[in-house]
């Protein structure tokens, strides 16, 4: 089944530059060992948890829910479906997933399977190396999201198992309260991933998405290599 998958990768590659949630520390690398000098290379990395491509532990939000490392391996490959937006919202920075969106989606593409990981493509992934088109300008964050309609239902009636998106954060940049982070999808035990790109390569239903999560013990969660397979 998998010899034929067409393998992309929705991962951003992770360098001190990466853009950061604003006040949220950029990454350090330090080199500790050289070729030259020892005989092998390696660095010494420090990162925020949520830098990136990166996945949130529903612990994030929510005291006593699962840490990164509780998350068991066997949730964290699922059934992708991707909700394209990009088209519709053309570039409105507060636009949101609504439920008509979700609807319109089932009618074209048939019943959102359960179980399946959510991935909402609003096109900012376009923008992902220019902070102010990013993520808004400096102190005034904007950014697409997903809606509490939308987000409820996909939790509630469709059992998704974790929302992604290709913006900062699941919730639209505006809203400062994460309404879906604190009110719908954390209290539920879903995870999410955010900064995703690569996005416009699968398609609606039927690729597969492996979360390469870090197991940081006790973690809120961590920089993931996100891997999609089309069959
Ligand atoms: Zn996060």
């Amino acid at each position: 089944m998998l010899n034929n998958a067409k393998v992309v990768d929705l991962t951003i590659p992770l360098g001190t530059d990466i853009i950061m949630w604003p006040g949220a520390p950029s990454p350090e690398m330090e080199t500790v060992v050289t070729v030259a000098h020892d005989g092998y290379f390696a660095r010494r990395v420090s990162f925020f948890e949520h830098t990136g491509t990166h996945f949130d532990a529903p612990c994030h939000f929510i005291e006593g829910k699962a840490t990164v490392d509780q998350i068991p391996a066997s949730t964290l490959v699922r059934p992708a479906v991707v909700i394209d937006i990009s088209a519709e919202i053309a570039g409105d920075a507060d636009a949101v997933l609504t439920l008509e969106h979700v609807k319109a989606f089932e009618a074209k593409n048939g019943e959102i399977p359960k179980g399946a990981a959510i991935l909402l493509r609003t096109g900012w992934e376009d923008f992902n190396s220019d902070s102010v088109k990013y993520a808004g300008p400096e102190g005034d964050l904007h950014f697409p999201g997903f809606g509490v309609e939308a987000a409820k239902y996909l939790v509630n009636e469709r059992e998704a198992a974790g929302l992604g998106i290709d913006t900062l954060g699941i919730d639209p940049g505006n809203k400062a309260d994460f309404p879906v982070h604190s009110q719908v999808s954390h209290p539920k035990g879903l995870w999410h991933l955010e900064n995703l790109q690569n996005l416009k390569a699968l398609p609606p239903i039927g690729a597969w998405i492996v979360v390469g999560v870090l197991p940081l013990v006790g973690g809120s969660g961590s920089p993931a290599r996100v891997i999609a397979l089309v069959p």
